[in-house]
């Protein structure tokens, strides 16, 4: 089970969000403190988030653990975003080693926002095979399992971020009930999550919306969202949890 985090708000440098906390990204790629499946996250990382200069997001992915990238490090203190999605990978077993299988996934328009998707936990290609629209597929650029889901949420796009991945975790639920769908998604002004087999946080204050696997700090502010829940963070700092 990898770890994600998403921030929303304003515009914070990527060392503040995953390098500075104590419990940040950064640590939490070989000391996670909640995680249940896998002990470090060391299979690649990937920072995705919005910049004036265009309407896309760009993406750094790397196959190597975030703390081995010295040049992620040299970076991080430059790059200021007011929307990030990030996530550390531990490779479910059988899929791809490369930085294709990485989060976040790039869906939407290719001339829109577009939006950022990092799955926490895993699922049975086999049964979701039927489902995914292969072309679809062939874009995302990997055959890991979280490019299946993300193909499920392309495909259900036009009905808004929130309607997708509700609609996506709640079938995917059905196809395989062994499945573990904690999934974070951004379009640049709004950031949606699921918690469907794995720990979830949120804090929002002055610094804005932070949406994460797990707190970054032993500080206030942080709660736990509960499992088979659906959460909506949008610019304003309005976050609402609904069961899913
Ligand atoms: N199944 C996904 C992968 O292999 C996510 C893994 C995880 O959450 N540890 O990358």
């Amino acid at each position: 089970m990898c770890r994600h985090v998403a921030h929303l708000g304003p515009a914070t440098t990527l060392e503040q969000l995953l390098v500075d906390p104590a419990h940040g990204l950064l640590r939490q790629s070989w000391a996670p403190r909640r995680q249940a499946h896998g002990v470090v996250n060391a299979d690649g990382f990937g920072v995705g988030f919005w910049g004036p200069e265009r309407a896309a997001p760009a993406r750094y992915r790397r196959a190597v653990p975030m703390w081995a990238d010295a040049s992620f490090a040299s970076l991080a203190g430059v790059v200021r975003s007011t929307c990030v999605v990030a996530a550390v990978r531990s490779a479910s077993a059988g899929t791809p080693p490369d930085e294709s299988a990485c989060a976040p996934f790039l869906l939407g328009a290719a001339d829109g926002p577009g939006v950022l998707l990092s799955h926490n936990g895993r699922v049975r290609v086999e049964a979701l095979a039927p489902l995914v629209d292969s072309a679809a597929l062939a874009a995302l650029g990997s055959t890991v399992d979280s490019a299946y889901v993300a193909a499920l949420v392309q495909a259900r796009l036009g009905s808004g971020l929130r309607d997708a991945l509700a609609d996506v975790v709640r079938e995917v639920g059905h196809h395989d009930p062994s499945a573990r769908l904690n999934l974070l998604a951004a379009d640049g002004t709004t950031v949606v999550a699921t918690t469907w087999g794995d720990t979830l946080s949120t804090r929002v204050d002055e610094r804005g919306a932070s949406i994460a696997s797990e707190p970054d700090d032993d500080g206030p502010g942080w709660h736990d969202v509960p499992d088979h829940s659906l959460v909506t963070v949008t610019a304003d700092g309005t976050l609402t949890v609904e069961d899913l």
